[in-house]
């Protein structure tokens, strides 16, 4: 098997205690699940609905499994019972359908507002205008069975430094704007999810809380 207890001491010795990992198990196989849980790790983050569900069944309960892919409405329902946090909302219709998916299995579910700052037209995510639009609409205000923890992001996937700081930075003054705007007086408000296997180091510097790291714990996926 890949060094996957090797590579997350590796990955967990550069994170200082106050940012937390979550380990990118998608497209890997249960055991490599089991090899970082051996090792005290139980922060896992899936992007589709099925291999989510295939897992979290199968694995050990205490697992928290957070969603970072696409959601389509329709899948909401499959996840709402278990799932931990989902960390791409991006729209008020997905976050209306949790909502409702959430009532009904009685809970509350985290979430994040996830942000489209990078250049690649093919990332999804909320625009910053489109950002400030759901908040100031108030509707999430209403919303009991939804908790927005913070935002979430993906740099663009470049060699240029710069422009993955900048888009760190964009990210990180734009949580201080909403913070102060929204959440000033919710504590829950407080997660940055920004940092992959290439960026998290610099993710770091642009005050990251919680890091997604897949290969660099896991190896390359095979698709
Ligand atoms: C796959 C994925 C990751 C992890 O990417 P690595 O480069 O393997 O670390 C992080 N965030 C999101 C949203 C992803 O889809």
């Amino acid at each position: 098997m890949y060094d996957v207890k090797g590579n997350l001491h590796r990955v967990l010795a550069t994170l200082p205690d106050s940012v937390r990992l979550v380990a990118i198990s998608k497209f890997h196989p249960e055991e490599y699940v089991m090899a970082a849980y051996d090792e005290g790790q139980r922060v896992f983050g899936e992007s589709h609905e099925q291999e989510l569900k295939r897992k979290a069944e199968a694995l050990p309960k205490d697992i928290e499994w957070h969603f970072i892919g696409h959601l389509q409405t329709n899948k909401v329902k499959y996840i709402a019972p278990f799932i931990s946090m989902i960390e791409a909302v991006d729209s008020l219709k997905l976050l209306r359908e949790i909502e409702k998916q959430a009532a009904k299995a009685g809970r509350v579910v985290d979430v994040l507002l996830e942000l489209h700052i990078a250049e690649e037209a093919t990332k999804y995510g909320l625009t910053l205008d489109d950002c400030r639009q759901l908040l100031a609409d108030g509707e999430w205000r209403q919303m009991e069975h939804v908790r927005i923890c913070g935002l979430m992001m993906m740099a663009s996937n470049t060699d240029d430094e710069a422009q993955i700081s900048s888009e760190f930075q964009t990210a990180a003054d734009f949580f201080d704007e909403v913070k102060a705007r929204y959440f000033a007086d919710r504590p829950s408000f407080k997660e940055r999810s920004w940092g992959m296997s290439n960026d998290y180091q610099l993710a770091l510097s642009h005050r990251s809380t919680m890091v997604r790291v897949g290969t660099a714990i896991f190896g390359p996926r095979v698709y």
